[in-house]
Parts: structure tokens; sequence; C-alpha cells
């Protein structure tokens, strides 16, 4: 058996079952602990440094964490990790002064960001304190992804998207709605920029092969659905057959 490597971080993360099993290892004990302390704002800052979106995560998360949390093992139930998030971003005070700025003086670098989903969001967060002009190409008129197009309202409200998605444009992130990238060639070579990242997702609903599955125009590939009501194409689904 090796040895007990203390200078790995996961070897902590791993000790603590629930933010191991968080696939962003957010700090759960901690932020759980301020939280209980009434210190909401801190709870989410904690929050943020292993994600962006807090307050979405706080209510659409598949929570990971929660199966791992020991005090499932003596109290049945686990500790319940993911509203908790969402008590934290509900009740917290404005954290944007606390939060990195973008220098005034950039370092050269401009990076093109295609979609305005979590991940290219994500990269603009990392980038902007750290001196990149960072432009973000989207081809809907409204930024968020999937988060945006497949999450019902009910269950994420448009204003907990807008205002997380917000506190990253507010950091100087240039978001250029209506904008889809039509040609990767000329982004590289005629955008005048010096990396491009490619976080355009990857939607792509489960198709069923079954008899009688195009016999009817009431089944729907869930992610398309979803989209069309996001856009308001979709206003009722009608009676059952
Ligand atoms: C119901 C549901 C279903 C899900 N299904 C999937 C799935 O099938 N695959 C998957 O990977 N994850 C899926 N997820 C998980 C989650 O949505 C993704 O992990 C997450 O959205 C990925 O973030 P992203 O930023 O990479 O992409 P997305 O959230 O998809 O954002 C990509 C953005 O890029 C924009 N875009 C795309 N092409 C261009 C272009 N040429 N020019 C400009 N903008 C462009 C899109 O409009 C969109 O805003 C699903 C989640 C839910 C709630
Ligand atoms: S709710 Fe989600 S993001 Fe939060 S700790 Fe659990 S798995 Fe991680």
């Amino acid at each position: 058996m090796k040895p007990t490597d203390t200078s790995d971080p996961d070897y902590y993360h791993k000790v603590v079952d629930c933010q191991w099993a968080c696939p962003a290892h957010t700090d759960v004990p901690e932020y759980i602990r301020l939280i209980a302390q009434g210190r909401y704002s801190d709870a989410y800052i904690v929050n943020r440094e292993s994600n962006v979106f807090p307050g979405i995560l706080g209510r659409v998360c598949d929570r990971p964490c929660e199966p791992a949390c020991r005090r499932g093992r003596v109290e049945e139930k686990p500790v319940a990790i993911c509203r908790l998030k969402r008590v934290a971003a509900d009740l917290r005070d404005d954290i944007v002064p606390r939060l990195p700025k973008a220098p005034a003086q950039k370092n050269g670098r401009r990076v093109a960001c295609i979609g305005a989903g979590p991940a290219s969001l994500t990269v603009a967060n990392d980038l902007l304190p750290i001196g990149y002009e960072v432009v973000v190409f989207e081809q809907y008129a409204v930024p968020g992804g999937l988060m945006r197009t497949n999450i019902p309202a009910f269950r994420l409200p448009q204003a907990v998207l807008d205002e997380e998605i917000g506190t990253i444009a507010g950091m100087g992130a240039e978001i250029l709605l209506g904008t889809p990238v039509k040609s990767m060639r000329q982004l590289l070579e005629g955008g005048g920029f010096d990396a491009v990242f490619v976080g355009t997702g990857a939607p792509r609903g489960k198709e069923l092969s079954l008899p009688g599955r195009h016999d009817t125009d009431r089944i729907h590939i869930g992610i398309a659905w979803l989209e069309s009501v996001a856009f308001g194409h979709v206003e009722s689904i009608g009676s059952g057959c």
C-alpha cells in the first residue's frame, strides 16, 4: 500500500465524502458552517470559488453530494446540501464588491468564446481578472445556454439566471447576442483573437427507434421540446391520446 500523500489536495477532498462526490469539489462543510452562523455572503463566496453559479445550482444541481453525505448513515436523510446553497444565494448581500476586478491595464490578449453557456461564461469569469479581453459570441438573443433553454422557468427563474450571468458581464465580458459563429476559419484568421474557446455545448436528444415513433406528432425529443417551450413556440401540450 502506498503511503498517504498529504501534499495532494485530493487526499483532503476524499476525506470529506460530500466534497469528493461533488464534481466541482465544493467545500461543503465550510459553507454550511458559515450558513449556520448566518454568514450567507461568505457562504456564497465559498461556493463561487468552485462554481460561478451558486444560485442556479442551489435550485437545479443533481446533487451527487447528498447520497454521499455521512448524516445519511446515521439519520437516514442527508443534509440538504443543495437547498442550503440556495439559502446562501437568496439571503446574501451584494457580493460584487468582493469579486476580483478586471484590471484597467489589460494584458493585450483577446479571447473569443463561442456560446454563452456556463462553460464560456466560466472561462470569461476566470480570464477577465487576469487581464484578458473576452468576447462571447451567442447565436440566440439571450445568454445562458441550456441553463436558459432547457430548464423550465418554474424550476429556475429567469431573474436568478440574469443576475448570476450579469455578474460576469459586469466584470467586463463583451457578450454579443444574436451573433452565431458560422465560420471558424473567419474567426481564427480574421477575428483578431489570440485564442478561441469553443463552448457550443453538445445538446442532442436521444431518438427512440420504436415502432410507431413517427406515426404521431405527439412524441417529442426532450431537448428540442424544452427549447421550444423556453422560446414560446410551444404553449400547451394538448390532452392525452
Ligand atoms: C434537460 C437537460 C438536458 C441536457 N442535455 C445535455 C446534452 O444533451 N449534452 C450535454 O452536453 N449536456 C446536457 N445537459 C447538461 C448541461 O446543459 C450542460 O452540461 C451544460 O449546459 C453545458 O454547458 P456549455 O456551456 O458547454 O453548453 P450549453 O449550455 O449548451 O451552451 C452552449 C451555447 O452555445 C451557443 N451556440 C452553439 N453554437 C453556436 C454558434 N455557432 N455560435 C454562437 N453560439 C453558439 C448555444 O446557443 C448556447 O447558448 C443537459 C441539461 C439539461 C437541464
Ligand atoms: S449541490 Fe451540486 S454543486 Fe453543490 S455541493 Fe452538491 S454536487 Fe456540488
